[in-house]
């Protein structure tokens, strides 16, 4: 696939995890490769138990290992090793390289803190992990200027608050606050605009694009919303349980999709957004990681499953200029003789 003139910043390379309990053990990522480049916003799409949240906490190394216990790939971010770099590197990579922004932001926040004393100990904690100690003035000034670039009105105001004194929009503008003010490279939201409604979120999504442009930021943005990855993403990545089944640019992800699976999220999308003639929304549950079918994991929820379907599973591969992972584009006379085999 073209790589529209970034470089690139990460590099993760057949990432697999498994959380393993009393109960056995269970694949929650398998082989997962995705590139973010210099200043892209790259999206991660997928329902409920597709790994896209399991991918985005493994690549800044926040699993809880056990019980998630990482089996193979590996994460370069900006030339260093993730899997391999000792504790003080990686909290210097965890300030100023790379962060995430969570769903929850009154989970993010502490509740008895106000604004200004979350937001102040970021800088405070970017500029010792930089050796450039910020002085109480410049702490202020950066604090109310992040806040207004946020677009949060009366940001003196705002510092003065507690979480819960703030809306959801203002706690996850606020929650992205802290993370900007380290100035990483790579910042990862997971479902940032969750229950907030669609105003507060197109804002929240324009907010993102901007700081993307202005100051060269990456971004993955991990979402269950087509829409809302179509609206601010270079790329998308889409994931069926907790592996990559297409990628390509986010319009032709959006206008014409090609894994059947991709075709349902979209499918699923209001009306308007899309001219294709509507196709049926998956059957069935979303998948349980602990009893996947043999084959492609999508085929009891497929419309186009063939007999093949069953029996192998499909490899990633590239197809025209996206890569996917379905039969359907592979080649017929492969389909006929693993058909026939
Ligand atoms: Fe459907 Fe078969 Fe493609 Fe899987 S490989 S998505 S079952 S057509």
């Amino acid at each position: 696939m073209p790589s529209e003139n970034f470089s690139e910043l990460l590099n993760v390379e057949d990432l697999s995890v498994d959380f393993v309990s009393v109960d056995g053990r269970v694949h929650v990522l398998n082989d997962v490769s995705l590139r973010v480049n210099r200043g892209e916003i790259v999206g991660v799409v997928g329902e409920s138990g597709s790994g896209k949240t399991t991918l985005g906490l493994a690549i800044l190394r926040l699993l809880d290992t056990p019980p998630a216990e990482v089996t193979s790939g590996s994460i370069i971010f900006d030339g260093k090793d993730i899997m391999k770099i000792d504790e003080a590197e990686l909290w210097r990579v965890r300030g100023t390289g790379m962060n995430m922004v969570f769903q929850e932001s009154l989970i993010a926040l502490n509740p008895v803190y106000r604004v200004e004393s979350q937001i102040g100990e970021s800088i405070e904690v970017a500029g010792k992990s930089k050796n450039a100690p910020v002085s109480g003035k410049e702490k202020h000034e950066e604090m109310l200027d992040v806040l207004k670039q946020l677009c949060l009105d009366r940001p003196e105001i705002v510092l003065k608050k507690y979480p819960h004194e703030l809306s959801g929009g203002m706690r996850q503008r606020v929650s992205i606050a802290m993370s900007i003010v380290q100035t990483p490279k790579l910042l990862i939201l997971d479902e940032p605009t969750t229950g907030l409604d669609a105003y507060v979120q197109n804002r929240i999504l324009q907010i993102v694009r901007k700081l993307s442009r202005e100051f060269g930021l990456s971004m993955i943005l991990i979402t269950h919303d087509l829409t809302v990855a179509a609206q601010i993403c270079n790329r998308i990545y889409v994931m069926y349980a907790g592996r990559v089944v297409e990628v390509g640019r986010s319009e032709q992800i959006l206008e014409q999709p090609l894994h059947p699976y991709s075709e349902t999220l979209l499918a699923a999308l209001p009306k308007g957004y899309s001219d294709s003639p509507p196709l049926p929304v998956p059957q069935g549950e979303p998948p349980d990681l602990r009893r996947l079918p043999s084959g492609c994991k999508f085929n009891p929820r497929c419309p186009y499953a063939m007999e093949i379907c069953k029996r192998k599973e499909p490899e990633l591969t590239g197809f025209e200029d996206r890569l996917i992972s379905c039969w359907k584009y592979s080649e017929p006379q492969t389909v006929v003789a693993l058909q026939t085999a």
